[in-house]
C-alpha cells in the first residue's frame, strides 16, 4: 500500500474518496478527522463525502455496471476476489494494526479474528462466482420454462465501526461475486481501512466504478445513499434506530433492503453446564471488542443453583482482563470506540443502578496513564439482580455491561429469553443434549451457540428475527440478497395461441 504509515504514529494520514477508480476530493473540499480511540489524537484526515459525491459514484457504478463489468465473466470474477483475498493476507500485519488504531480493539483480535475472516469472506465468495446458477422447471405442456440468476445492479452499502473491514468483506465479497457493483459508506469513526482496502481493490484489478468507497456522515453521504434513486440495493448494518430510517429511505424507490441490526441476545447458563466453560463463554459471549458487537451476549441467563457461583467465577476472572493499549498484545480490551459510545455506555450503568441492579465488577472508567488517560475506556462491569423487563436488560448498551439474570427452570427461561424486540443470536451452556436443540428451536433469533458463543465462518449465514433485520450475511444465502431471479418461458410446440382465436 502505496502511502502507508506505520500505525500509531503522530503522522496524521490523509484518505480521498475512490469513485470511479480515482481518487478525489469530495465536491465540497471538505474533510473530517478520526481519531485513535485510545489516546483521542487524530489519526487520520478524511475527505467528507456528501450527497454530491454520492451522486457521482452512484454513476459511476451505474456505468461499470452497464459496461466493462456485465462482460468480464464468472471466472474473472471469482479470480479478482481470489486475488484480493491474497493481497489482503500479503498486508494482514499493516491493516490489523490500521484497524486497532482507528477503531481501539486489541491487536490480538484485529490479527487473529478480524483480517483471517476478512480474507476468509473474499476466498469463500471467489469460489461462489462461477457457481451462481439458474433452475429448469418441470412446466407442463410443450414448454421449456428456465431462471437466469442475474446480479441486482447497484448496490449501496452503508457499514458500522465495530468490525470495520470485517463488515466491508461480509458485504463487498458475495455482492462482487454476484456481478454487481457498488457504493460503499464506511462508518464515519472508522474510514481507515476500507479505504485502505480500496487500494488493494485496485490492484486485484477491478475495473474503475466497480466498487466506489464513499466515507462521510450517515445524516448526509449515508442518507443520501440510502434515499438514491440510482442504486437498486440497499444494504446496512447497524443500529435497528438507523436501520428504520434506511427501510423509511428506501421505500421512496422501492429499493431491494437487508438489514443487519442490534441485538440483546439471552446467554444462557443450565446447571448442568461445565461451569468453568460456560464462564470462559459469558466473557467471550460480552467483552469481546469491548461489548461492541450486535449478537454479544448481554442478558447472561444463570439458573438459580448455581448462580452464586457462577457469578462469584466470573467477578474472578474478570478481574484478570488486561484494559489498556490496544496495540499491547497481552491486552483483551481496548477502548470503545468514540467519546459518544462511552457516554452511553457510562449513562446505562446509571441507569442500572437507578433500577436496583447490584454492580459485581466494574461500573467505572478505568484509571490509565500517559498517553491513554485520554483514551476511551471502560471497565468490564458485570450487573447482577437484574430483571428482564428492566432498561439494561431490554436496550442495546453496545459496550462492555452485561447484566446476569437468574431463572428457574426452562419454560420460565424460554419465555424470558424471547421477551425482547430482537432476535439475533442466543447461546445456551448446558450438558443435556436434548435441552440444547430444544431450546435452539424455541429461541427466536437467526444464530444459535450451543456450549460455544461468537462463532462466525464465511460460509454459515448470519442474520436476524424481528428487529435485529432481515437477509442472511455471509454462505450461499447472502448471494439471495445480491441476485434477482428471472424466469424466462419458451413455446417448444411452433403452434400459434389459439387463445383469442386463429
Ligand atoms: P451506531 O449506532 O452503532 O453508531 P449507526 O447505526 O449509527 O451505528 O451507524 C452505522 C452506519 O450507518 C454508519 O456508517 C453511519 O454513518 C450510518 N448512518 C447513520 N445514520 C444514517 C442515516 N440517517 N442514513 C444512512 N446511514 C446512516
Amino acid at each position: 500500500m502505496s502511502s502507508a504509515q506505520p500505525a500509531g504514529t503522530n503522522s496524521t494520514r490523509k484518505y480521498q474518496l475512490l469513485i470511479d477508480g480515482q481518487w478525489v476530493d469530495s465536491q465540497s473540499g471538505k474533510t473530517f478527522t478520526t481519531p485513535n480511540p485510545a489516546t483521542g489524537e487524530t489519526l487520520a484526515e478524511v475527505a467528507e463525502g456528501d450527497k454530491a459525491d454520492i451522486d457521482n459514484a452512484v454513476a459511476a457504478a451505474r456505468r461499470a455496471f452497464e459496461g466493462k463489468w456485465s462482460r468480464i465473466s464468472a471466472r474473472d470474477r471469482g479470480r479478482m476476489l481470489y486475488k484480493l483475498s491474497q493481497l489482503i493476507e500479503e498486508h494482514s500485519t499493516e491493516l490489523a494494526a490500521l484497524e486497532t488504531a482507528d477503531n481501539g480493539k486489541p491487536i490480538k483480535e484485529s490479527s487473529y479474528v478480524d483480517l483471517p475472516q476478512v480474507a476468509e469472506n473474499f476466498e469463500y465468495f471467489a469460489g461462489w462466482a462461477t457457481k451462481i446458477e439458474g433452475e429448469t422447471i418441470p412446466v407442463p405442456g410443450e414448454m421449456f420454462n428456465y431462471t437466469l440468476r442475474e446480479p441486482v445492479g447497484v448496490c449501496g452499502q452503508i457499514i458500522p465501526w465495530n468490525f470495520p473491514l470485517l463488515m466491508a468483506a461480509w458485504k463487498l465479497a458475495p455482492a462482487l461475486a454476484a456481478g454487481n457493483t457498488i457504493v460503499l459508506k464506511p462508518a464515519e469513526q472508522t474510514p481507515v481501512t476500507a479505504m485502505e482496502l480500496g487500494k488493494l481493490i485496485q490492484e486485484a484489478g477491478f475495473p474503475e466504478g466497480v466498487v466506489n468507497i464513499v466515507p462521510g456522515y450517515g445524516e448526509t453521504a449515508g442518507a443520501a445513499l440510502a434515499a438514491h434513486p440510482g442504486i437498486d440495493k440497499v444494504a446496512f448494518t447497524g443500529s435497528t434506530e438507523v436501520g428504520k430510517l434506511i427501510a423509511r429511505a428506501a421505500a421512496d424507490n422501492l429499493t431491494k433492503v437487508s438489514l443487519e441490526l442490534g441485538g440483546k441476545a439471552p446467554n444462557i447458563v443450565f446447571a448442568d453446564a461445565d461451569i468453568e466453560q460456560a464462564v470462559n463463554g459469558a466473557m467471550m459471549g460480552i467483552f469481546f471488542n469491548q461489548g461492541q458487537v450486535c449478537c454479544a451476549g448481554s442478558r447472561l441467563f444463570v439458573q438459580a443453583d448455581v448462580k452464586d457461583q457462577f457469578i462469584d467465577r466470573l467477578k474472578e476472572k474478570s478481574a484478570k482482563i488486561v484494559v489498556g493499549d490496544p496495540m499491547d498484545k497481552a491486552t483483551n480490551m481496548g477502548p470503545q470506540v468514540s467519546q459518544e459510545q462511552l457516554n452511553r455506555v457510562k449513562s446505562y450503568a446509571d441507569i442500572a443502578r437507578t433500577e436496583g441492579a447490584t454492580v459485581v465488577a466494574g461500573g467505572e472508567c478505568p484509571t490509565l496513564t500517559g498517553a491513554f488517560q485520554n483514551g476511551y475506556f471502560y471497565q468490564p462491569t458485570i450487573f447482577s439482580d437484574v430483571k428482564n423487563q428492566m432498561r439494561i436488560a431490554q436496550e442495546e448498551i453496545f459496550g462492555p455491561v452485561v447484566s446476569v439474570i437468574s431463572f428457574e427452570n426452562e419454560d420460565d427461561l424460554i419465555k424470558q429469553a424471547n421477551e425482547t424486540i430482537y432476535g439475533l443470536s442466543a447461546g445456551i451452556w448446558t450438558s443435556n443434549i436434548t435441552r440444547a436443540h430444544r431450546f435452539a428451536k424455541a429461541i427466536k433469533a437467526g444464530v444459535i451457540w450451543i456450549n460455544t458463543y461468537n462463532m462466525f465462518n464465511a460460509a454459515s449465514p448470519f442474520g436476524g428475527y424481528k428487529q435485529s433485520g432481515y437477509g442472511r450475511e455471509m454462505g450461499k444465502h447472502a448471494l439471495e440478497m445480491y441476485t434477482n431471479v428471472k424466469s424466462v418461458w419458451v413455446d417448444l410446440s411452433g403452434k400459434p395461441i389459439g387463445w383469442f382465436g386463429k
